[in-house]
C-alpha cells in the first residue's frame, strides 16, 4: 500500500530529528510533528558550510561517495548508503519508465560514470533495474558513439543536448544518416529541450529531426538523489512522490498556484544518508497538478527556466532569461544571438540583446512585447562579438544569457 505524505513526512521528522545533527538542534523545540511549511528553508550554502552536520549514519554505512555538479560554487560531497543506491535505482526506474523504456531497449548511456557523478551512475542502475541492455559509451568521443551505435543497434541514448548534437553533426560529416538508424528516443539531460509552452526549443527540434527521434526531457537533482523524467505527453518531468515532494515558492517562500514560476524546493522521502527537508535548489519551474493525458496522476514540473538568481526585473515586469531566449530562437532570421542584463537601478535591470542575421528587427520587438511585455534593447552584431560573449575562455559551456549585474 502506498504512503500517504502525513506518513511519510512523520518518519522523515523523526529519522532526522533522531540522525541528523543540524536538524537535532533545529527541530529541537518540535516534539510533535509540525506542518512541513513551519521547516525553515535549506539553502545549499547552509548545506555546503557543514555538509557532516547533515549525515545521519556512521560511516560503515556509506557505500557512495559522489559530488553535485558544481555549478554554483564548490562542488559539494554527496554520501550515500546500500539503502539509498537502491532508492536511487528505482527512481530512474519510474523516471526511463516514463519515457517508455522497457527490457526490450538497448540504451548508450553516452554520460560520464565516473568523475564523482551520480547521474551517470543512477542511468546505469535504473536502466539495470528495468533490465534494458546497456552501452556506457560515455561523454568523451562523439566517433566512438557511432561506431557502437552501428555495432549494437541501440533503441535509445541517454544524454546532454548538446553532445548528443556534437554526435549528430559528426554523423553528417561521415556521410551516416542518423535518421535511418536504430535510435528512436533520446533522454535528455542537463540542457532544456522544450519551452513553458511545452514546444521543443530550437536544441530539442534539432535533435527530434537529426535523429528522427522522441525527445524526453529529464530533471535531476543530485543532492536529491532523483530524477522526474517526461512521458510520450511531453508536459513536464512526473515527479515520484513516494520519495520526494516538492514545493514551489515565490521570493517570499509563500507557496505559488500551480502552473506559475517559482523556485524548486524539495523535500527527501526515505533517504538514510543525506536527508534534505525544504531545499533550496536555486531553480525556477512550475509544477502541474492536472492529470496527464498518459494516465500518471502525481504532478509534474515543467522545464526549468533558469536559476533564482538570473530573474529579471524590467520596469515593473518580472521574467526569466529563459522566456527571452525562447523568443529568440522561433523569431525567423536569428542566426545567433546573446542576452545581457546590466545594473541600472534597485527596481530595474537593464536587458541588451545581440543578434546575428537577417533578422527584421521591427518582428523581433514585437515578438519580445507580445511574449514578454519588455521591449529589450536590440542591436544586430557580428558573430565573433556574440560568440565571445557566449563562450568566454574560462567557461565551460557555451552560455545565451550573460548577468553582469
Ligand atoms: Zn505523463
Amino acid at each position: 500500500m502506498s504512503s500517504t505524505f502525513a506518513q511519510l513526512w512523520a518518519g522523515t521528522f523523526r529519522y532526522v530529528k533522531e540522525h541528523s545533527p543540524y536538524y537535532r538542534a533545529l527541530l529541537a523545540d518540535h516534539d510533535t510533528v509540525p506542518a512541513l511549511a513551519a521547516v525553515p528553508l535549506l539553502d545549499k550554502a547552509t548545506l555546503s558550510a557543514r555538509p557532516a552536520d547533515f549525515c545521519c549514519v556512521p560511516r560503515e554505512r556509506i557505500v557512495e561517495l559522489v559530488t553535485t555538479s558544481g555549478t554554483t560554487g564548490e562542488p559539494l560531497l554527496w554520501q550515500l548508503t546500500a539503502a539509498d543506491v537502491r532508492r536511487l535505482a528505482h527512481n530512474e526506474q519510474l523516471s526511463f519508465g516514463c519515457a517508455g523504456l522497457t527490457a526490450g531497449d538497448t540504451v548508450l548511456i553516452a554520460v560520464a560514470l565516473d568523475r564523482c557523478f551520480m547521474a551517470g551512475l543512477a542511468y546505469w542502475l535504473g536502466l539495470r533495474e528495468i533490465g534494458c541492455g546497456i552501452v556506457r559509451t560515455g561523454a568523451g568521443s562523439p566517433r566512438f558513439v557511432l561506431e557502437m551505435l552501428q555495432r549494437v543497434q541501440p533503441t535509445a541514448i541517454v544524454g546532454v543536448p548538446s553532445f548528443l548534437r556534437l554526435v549528430a553533426e559528426t554523423a553528417q560529416a561521415q556521410g551516416m544518416d542518423l535518421r535511418a538508424a536504430s535510435v528512436r528516443k533520446l533522454i535528455c539531460i542537463g540542457e532544456p529541450i522544450r519551452d513553458t509552452r511545452w514546444q521543443l526549443n530550437r536544441s530539442g527540434a534539432l535533435l527530434a529531426n537529426a535523429w528522427n527521434a522522441g525527445v524526453f526531457a529529464t530533471y535531476g537533482v543530485t543532492e536529491l538523489a532523483n530524477s522526474l523524467c517526461e512521458c510520450e505527453a511531453g508536459r513536464g518531468g512526473h515527479l515520484h512522490d513516494e520519495q520526494l515532494h516538492l514545493e514551489i515558492l515565490d521570493d517570499a517562500g509563500q507557496p505559488v498556484a500551480d502552473g506559475e514560476i517559482g523556485e524548486v524546493v524539495a523535500t527527501t522521502w526515505g533517504v538514510e544518508g543525506m536527508p534534505l527537508l525544504r531545499y533550496r535548489t536555486g531553480d525556477c519551474a512550475a509544477l502541474f497538478r492536472e492529470p496527464c493525458a498518459c494516465g500518471r496522476t502525481t504532478p509534474r514540473l515543467g522545464p526549468i527556466v533558469g536559476r533564482r538568481q538570473h530573474k529579471l526585473k524590467v520596469k515593473g515586469v518580472s521574467l526569466y532569461p529563459a522566456t527571452l531566449t525562447a523568443i529568440l530562437e522561433q523569431v525567423p532570421g536569428v542566426e545567433t544571438f546573446v542576452v545581457l542584463a546590466h545594473p541600472e537601478s534597485e527596481l530595474s535591470d537593464r536587458i541588451e540583446v545581440l543578434v546575428h542575421g537577417p533578422v527584421r528587427l521591427p518582428e523581433l520587438r514585437e515578438a519580445f512585447q507580445a511574449r514578454a511585455k519588455i521591449t529589450p534593447q536590440i542591436r544586430l552584431a557580428p558573430r565573433a562579438e556574440i560568440e565571445a560573449w557566449q563562450q568566454p575562455p574560462e567557461a565551460r559551456k557555451r552560455r545565451m544569457f550573460v548577468d553582469r549585474r
